[in-house]
Parts: C-alpha cells; sequence; structure tokens
C-alpha cells in the first residue's frame, strides 16, 4: 500500500514537472506532504492523481497542478508572512507553510476549519494561524502579508482588502470570474501605497469566493 503511494506520488511529481513547474523547493514540499491526509478515505486511492476532488460542503481540494503552480508564482522563502483565503481542507496552506515562516489562513466553513486543524496537528506543522472568517475582508491585526493566496475565485477583482493588506512588493494569486463566466489565475504585484501592476496566468476552475461566514448546515 505505502509502496503503491510511493510510485503514484512519483509519477505526480514527474507530471508536474512537464507541467512547467521547475521550482525544487515546491517540487520538494509537495512530494514531502502526503495528500491522503488531506481527503476522506473513500478518495484515498486518487489521492496523487491530477484533479480535484470533494472534501463536503460543496468545496473541493485544489488539484495539484494548480496548488503547485500558485505556490511556484507565490516566489516563497521562510521570512515571509502568508495569508490564505480559503484554507479548505488544509493542504494547500500546509504546503505554503513549509516555504514561509507563518501561515494565517481564513475559512468561512467552520467544520471544514476544525478538520483542516486536526490534520496540521496530525502533520506536526506548528507555523499556521487558522481562524473562521470572511477572507474577503483579508486579517487587519497581522497586516501587511507580503504574499497573499486566495483559492476560490472572485468575481471581476481582487477583494480591495486584501490589496490594501498587501506589503509594497508583495504577491497576491487569486483566480478571477470574468464576465463572461470564465476563469483565470491572476496576479497582483503591488507597486506603490496604492499601485499595482497585474497579470494573468492560465485558465483555472475554483469554486467561488462567497461574502461572510457560512451559516450552520
Ligand atoms: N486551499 C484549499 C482549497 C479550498 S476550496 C485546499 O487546499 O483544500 C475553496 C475554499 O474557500 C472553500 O473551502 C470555501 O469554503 C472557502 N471560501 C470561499 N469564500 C471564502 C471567504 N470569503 N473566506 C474564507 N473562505 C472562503
Amino acid at each position: 500500500m505505502a509502496q503503491q503511494a510511493d510510485t503514484r506520488k512519483i509519477r505526480m511529481i514527474m507530471g508536474l514537472r512537464s507541467q512547467g513547474i521547475s521550482d525544487i523547493n515546491v517540487l520538494s514540499a509537495i512530494e514531502k506532504i502526503p495528500r491522503e491526509v488531506f481527503v476522506s478515505e473513500n478518495f484515498e486511492d486518487q489521492a496523487y492523481e491530477n484533479r480535484a476532488l470533494s472534501i463536503g460542503l460543496g468545496q473541493t481540494i485544489s488539484q495539484p497542478q494548480i496548488v503547485a503552480v500558485m505556490t511556484q508564482t507565490l516566489d516563497l522563502n521562510d521570512r515571509h508572512k502568508v495569508l490564505e483565503v480559503g484554507t479548505g481542507s488544509g493542504y494547500q496552506a500546509v504546503v505554503l507553510a513549509s516555504l514561509c515562516r507563518r501561515l494565517y489562513t481564513i475559512e468561512r466553513h467552520a467544520p471544514l476549519l476544525e478538520l483542516a486543524e486536526k490534520r496540521f496537528e496530525y502533520l506536526g506543522v506548528r507555523n499556521i494561524t487558522a481562524v473562521v472568517g470572511d477572507g474577503m475582508l483579508g486579517w487587519i491585526e497581522q497586516a501587511p502579508f507580503e504574499r497573499i493566496i486566495v483559492t476560490a475565485a472572485a468575481k471581476n477583482n481582487a477583494p480591495p482588502a486584501l490589496i490594501e493588506q498587501l506589503a509594497v512588493g508583495g504577491l497576491l494569486v487569486i483566480p478571477i470570474e470574468r464576465s463572461s463566466g470564465d476563469q483565470v489565475l491572476r496576479l497582483y504585484r503591488k507597486e506603490g501605497d496604492k499601485t499595482y501592476a497585474m497579470k494573468d496566468i492560465m485558465p483555472v476552475r475554483f469554486v467561488p469566493l462567497l461574502p461572510d461566514v457560512a451559516s450552520g448546515v
């Protein structure tokens, strides 16, 4: 079983390399983190396939390729304080936390956050601070962040609070849903207090970024 998981994992890493992931730190972080811990038992055998998987409450753990592209785009180092909006399963959070100083992550579904926190503890990851909330508002007490990542699609533009809470010189990566309905992964670079540059990276498909904390289910 463990052997099988290893083979599948190696195949996944080779796939990421052929899809243009070249950052060795990103590849080795992904290689180290057991993705099967983040999916429910009935999906365990698909944990190393390059696809998004359901994590309940209508949400998904992102496809490994997208996790890798977003992480590589953020160009992280161990001095960075990073904000993630959309904790979900916690998988992307653990990948980020292994490459930065401290990760702050926000999730609007309390039951998902609770499960994700158990996984952080199980894996012995100690540099993540997680909270239930509306990530569209950012995390003002902890701002500014050198890097921000949003793992749910915003309509038309990045939420203004997130751009505000980005440090000058910082990067924000976020899926944007355009008026046509399709989504693109967009990178913002904050150049001055009120100025930023943007670059579109690739087409993507994410669940929507929604306001407020989700009410009980
Ligand atoms: N990064 C996750 C993928 C999560 S899917 C992983 O690795 O598994 C996107 C998540 O964003 C969902 O769990 C959804 O509930 C959450 N979300 C959507 N809008 C949000 C908001 N405004 N604030 C916080 N979380 C949000």
